[in-house]
């Protein structure tokens, strides 16, 4: 569970990155970015904080700020009845951003949080600076950690349906 004075802390900070990224923001969007510690009260390690500008039952658009070496942890996003599931395609606007897929193992630049090695089982590496973009198509196993400034990244993305980790122990919830 975070404490609220980390929550707006890690808000503040996040919308000051988008800013220094040149994505402008409202008041109210500053105000509405969530800051996910996915359950495992461990923010700065593995954490997230989101602003969603779009959610609608057909597409989504969200910005991405992970401070520096934050990690989203490994999940997939699996079909449901009506679904093939969650396609996601992702935008770096600045910083470089570490992805991860199942794959040849060439993890270099980035790292797997302290102890965590059980969940984080897809090491092939993808390296992402700004301008850079990819689509990750439904059921494909990846995580997501910021280099050394942090990154601010577009989350484009198809109805937004549940999502499944790899540690059981995390939730998409932050409190
Ligand atoms: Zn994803």
């Amino acid at each position: 569970m975070l404490k609220k004075e980390t929550v707006m802390v890690a808000k503040k900070k996040a919308a000051a990155m988008i800013r220094e990224s040149g994505i402008k923001l409202s008041a109210e969007e500053e105000e509405g970015i969530e800051v996910l510690d996915f359950g495992l009260s461990n923010l700065d390690k593995e954490g997230a904080q989101i602003l969603t500008f779009f959610d609608t039952p057909r597409v989504s658009v969200r910005v991405v700020a992970l401070f520096p070496h934050q990690t989203i942890p490994e999940h997939w996003h699996p079909p449901n009845d009506n679904d093939p599931g969650k396609e996601e395609n992702i935008r770096v606007v600045e910083g470089t951003l570490f992805l991860y897929l199942q794959g040849e193992d060439n993890m270099n630049s980035g790292g797997i949080p302290e102890g965590r090695d059980d969940y984080y089982t897809a090491r092939h590496e993808i390296v992402l600076k700004p301008g850079s973009q990819i689509t990750l198509q439904p059921g494909t196993k990846h995580w997501f950690q910021a280099g050394s400034k942090g990154t601010v990244f577009y989350l484009f993305s198809s109805q937004d349906i549940l999502d499944e980790f790899t540690d059981p122990k995390v939730s998409k919830k932050s409190n």
